[in-house]
């Protein structure tokens, strides 16, 4: 028993989206067609897609860009580009942007069909999951932090301790432990950073919500407690 999935094409070539979307609904699927990246980024964001077919050439915004925006935007759609040409050089790039397949033009619909199932029933693997401890909530993958779903700026490096907090939330965690992840190998400034950071998530994570949610374990770290009570 086949399940309808609603596929967004996403090609500038007419006669090729037309091709495509006749192809496309005669497997069952339920196909819409934007015919430039700008409409293509409107639709993704607007509607649930179960997978979305991107050609890299596309007049204005062009494929590789899209699928980058899409995926800071916190989009995790699967994603199968269209290369125009079969180089190495395209797929890593399709790849990097965040692209979870890719299939050289010209291909064969059984191929394409074949492919788009297999991405579906994997979904995206790309997305990282969505961390929390209590009413903290963060999403790696749209870098968007909250408490209690009120939204909290944190700059980069907040965000990485909060998120290796998170991550051991519950144990303690030292602070070379956190310098180690969160800084780079080679840093040799003054192990102290963390602290500031760490006071400063405090700041916005906890006294600003009436909380003490980061705890200071004398001699060892910190660890992230649900404090909820
Ligand atoms: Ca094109």
């Amino acid at each position: 028993m086949m399940v309808a999935m609603r596929v967004l094409v996403v090609e500038d070539e007419k006669r090729l989206a037309a091709a495509l979307r006749r192809g496309l609904v005669s497997e069952g699927f339920a196909v819409d067609v934007a015919l430039d990246g700008t409409q293509g980024e409107w639709m993704a964001t607007a509607q649930v897609y179960d997978a979305i077919v991107l050609d890299i050439m596309l007049p204005g915004v062009n494929g590789y860009q899209l699928c980058g925006r899409l995926r800071e935007q916190g989009t995790w759609t699967p994603i199968l580009m269209l290369t125009a040409k079969d180089g190495e050089y395209d797929e890593a790039e399709a790849l990097d942007t965040g692209a979870d397949d890719f299939l050289s033009k010209p291909f064969s619909y059984v191929v394409l069909v074949a492919r788009l199932r297999a991405l579906v029933r994997r979904g995206s693997a790309a997305r990282p999951a969505v961390l929390a401890c209590g009413d903290l909530v963060l999403d790696p993958a749209s870098r968007r932090c909250s408490r209690g779903g009120t939204p909290v700026e944190l700059t980069a490096r907040e965000l990485a301790v909060a998120e290796y907090l998170l991550r051991h939330a519950g144990d303690v965690v030292s602070k070379a432990e956190i310098l180690d992840h969160v800084w780079d190998f080679a840093f040799d400034g003054d192990p102290n950073v963390v602290e500031v950071h760490v006071s400063a998530l405090r700041r916005k994570l906890d006294r600003a919500f009436g909380r003490a949610s980061i705890e200071t374990v004398r001699g060892a770290g910190y660890r992230l407690v649900d404090d909820r009570g």
